[in-house]
């Protein structure tokens, strides 16, 4: 199951997303007014559950504004040649704590023939995180995230995979839309700021799930020349 989409949807998305955001942040903060109103009003033994919830409608307050400014911060800013395993090992930490606390494993699958690609290794590793924390929300305990890399003569393939719930084929085409979301606490945003990161790169971003089996995010990136061009007459 493959599902795709190109810059014109991209933009027409963020217009969506810039259209309804206001919608969307006032009604989290709708939700804590009511319930600070009520806790005002009724006995001290029900606080505790309102405060969880007043804490919870915050929390996915922050979450989307946050990504939302990850969204809407300009994207002129600069590429180097790097490597895209060096961003990998540098996030292995972060990852392996996160798995780690969730009861799951991760595996890599390098391939060596890897190039140097010009990247933003900063939006890099926000779109590797960004999937890979999804991957592992997908999954229980004695899940397993594989990132695997693969070279050949023209593009540099970045597959994210997991073992998790995956993703019915009616959801696909829902993915990618700003504030699409099956999570309690979820933004909707990770998806459309990968995508954006993804064509900022002038790559691809594809997925492969089959419920009850797992997802397989794909991101494919150009193979550009890095060294110069040099005309001799
Ligand atoms: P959020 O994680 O805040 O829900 P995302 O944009 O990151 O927002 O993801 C949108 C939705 O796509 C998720 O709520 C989930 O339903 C689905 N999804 C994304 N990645 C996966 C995955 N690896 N496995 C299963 N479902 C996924
Ligand atoms: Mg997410």
């Amino acid at each position: 199951l493959r599902s795709e989409l190109g810059n014109m949807e991209r933009l027409s998305l963020v217009g969506q997303m810039a259209a309804s955001i206001t919608h969307e942040i006032r009604n989290p903060m709708a939700v804590v007014r009511g319930f600070l109103q009520l806790m005002h009003e009724k006995s001290p033994s029900t606080l505790d559950h309102y405060y969880r919830i007043v804490m919870e409608e915050l929390d996915r307050a922050n979450g989307i504004i946050n990504d939302f400014l990850s969204l809407a911060q300009n994207r002129v800013t600069e590429k180097t040649e790097c490597h895209l395993h060096k961003i990998i090992y540098d996030l292995s930490p972060l990852l392996w704590a996160d798995a780690n606390l969730r009861g799951q494993s991760i595996e890599l699958e390098l391939d060596e023939n890897v190039p140097e690609l010009r990247l933003n290794s900063k939006e890099i590793k926000q779109l590797i995180l960004n999937l890979a924390r999804n991957a592992m929300e997908s999954m229980n305990v004695k899940g397993q995230l594989t990132i695997q890399t693969k070279a050949d003569d023209n593009s540099v393939e970045l597959m994210i995979s997991d073992t998790g719930a995956g993703i019915p084929k009616s959801k696909l085409d829902e993915l990618f839309v700003p504030f699409f979301t099956t999570k309690d606490q979820g933004t909707g945003l990770g998806l459309v700021l990968c995508l954006s990161i993804v064509e900022h790169h002038k790559g691809k971003i594809t997925v492969n799930s089959v419920e009850g089996v797992g997802t397989t995010f794909v991101v494919k990136f150009p193979r550009t020349n890095i060294s110069p061009i040099i005309y001799s007459k």
